[in-house]
């Protein structure tokens, strides 16, 4: 079922819509268990957790090829700390969890085309999935994206739209065609946040269902952190594991507007986004940022924000110990590294993610081989 997060309003799942009568944004009420046991004896992908997933049990599913993605320890501050490696999916980044439950969704209603508008990687899982399930999908983003994101969503088939202006002004051109069209926006859909929360079921699984006392996380849109925060609280609820992780936030010092809520306690505010390298949490109006104060609020938590010079010193670091990754994904370690400097304690076990392949930043990563931002 879905509800209404501003006047509790609810509609069937099976409702095209993105968002309430109201305007509101729409959760999902699912709460249906996996069997742990069960679990092991299948094959190694977040398909293994279908009966917590809100799909129909004989309905389509929209794979790729996902895998259970490695945790590995790497070096940081001295402490060897476990990292999960969600870029290696099949379109090199995370959003492949959600992109992968909302196009299976779309699949079952019998949907024919989809838009949605990305900065990025969204847009790539998006469209990736849809060519998997035979669906016509319309890419909006921002003129100045990626040029390497631009090609892999237009290799998958979509149509790409280059909308001049802000990123809202994408928002904007990609919800006019979503009055004709199926939206599928990782931000509005909650089925999406259903498909992110396999990270937690991973991980919990990985560490024989004894999770770490701290997860730091990106914080852009909440995908991750929402996903997330959601999949450790329903363990939690069934038993599975004893406790929900402190949830750290990481975001980009020049694109912060959760971190100066987190710290005035006034609303989120907008304010113009200056240009870093961490782009894909660069968003300056993150929808669902009250329910991402909220969540890291419930667990104890902190929001932290990484400078451009400790965002380039931790993707040497990381790609010197064989991770070649994003920005984006430095930036996350580099709020990890901030986090064990000033507020960990000495046996607090802490862990973490890299959400993107740098070979999607390519054009980045050379301005930067040549000593420019
Ligand atoms: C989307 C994205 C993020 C974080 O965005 P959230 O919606 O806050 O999870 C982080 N890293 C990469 C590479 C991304 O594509």
């Amino acid at each position: 079922m879905l509800t209404c997060a501003l006047t509790g309003e609810t509609y069937a799942l099976t409702d095209r819509r993105w968002k309430s009568e109201a305007g509101g944004l729409l959760d999902l009420v699912f709460d249906q268990p996996f069997d742990p046991e069960e679990v092991k004896t299948r094959a190694a992908n977040l398909w293994r957790y279908r009966e917590a997933l809100p799909l129909d049990p004989g309905g389509p599913v929209v794979a790729c090829g996902e895998t259970i993605t490695p945790l590995v320890e790497l070096d940081i501050a001295g402490r060897k700390v476990p990292v999960k490696l969600d870029y290696l999916f099949p379109t090199g980044s995370y959003k492949d969890r959600g992109a992968a439950i909302l196009m299976s969704h779309a699949r079952h209603l019998g949907i024919k085309r989809v838009v949605q508008d990305s900065s990025g990687n969204a847009g790539c899982a998006i469209a990736a999935y849809a060519a998997r399930a035979g669906i016509a999908c319309d890419i909006y983003v921002p003129a100045d994206t990626s040029p390497a994101k631009l090609l892999q969503i237009e290799r998958y088939g979509a149509t790409l739209h280059r909308v001049p202006g802000s990123r809202a002004d994408t928002a904007k051109a990609a919800q006019a065609a979503a009055a004709h069209h199926y939206y599928a926006s990782h931000v509005w859909q909650p089925l999406f946040f259903h498909g992110t929360k396999t990270f937690a079921y991973e991980l919990a699984e990985q560490l024989d269902w004894q999770l770490p006392d701290t997860v730091v996380l990106p914080a852009g849109n909440g995908t991750s952190l929402l996903g997330a925060y959601r999949g450790f609280r329903e363990m939690k609820s069934w038993g599975i594991t004893q406790h929900v992780p402190r949830l750290v936030g990481i975001q980009a010092a020049r694109c912060a507007p959760l971190l100066r809520a987190w710290q005035s306690g006034d609303p989120i505010r907008v304010h113009p986004a200056q240009p870093t390298l961490a782009e894909g949490i660069a968003i300056d109006r993150p929808m669902r940022g009250e329910q991402m104060l909220e969540a890291v609020r419930q667990t104890g938590g902190a929001f932290l924000a990484v400078e451009e010079a400790l965002i380039i010193e931790m993707l040497n670091l990381l790609n010197h110990q064989g991770q070649y990754i994003e920005p984006t994904s430095a930036a996350v370690l580099a709020g990890l590294r901030r986090y064990l400097d000033e507020l960990a304690a000495p046996d607090e076990q802490v862990l973490s993610v890299l959400t993107g392949h740098g070979l999607k930043s390519t054009g980045k990563l050379m301005k930067l081989a040549k000593g420019g931002e």
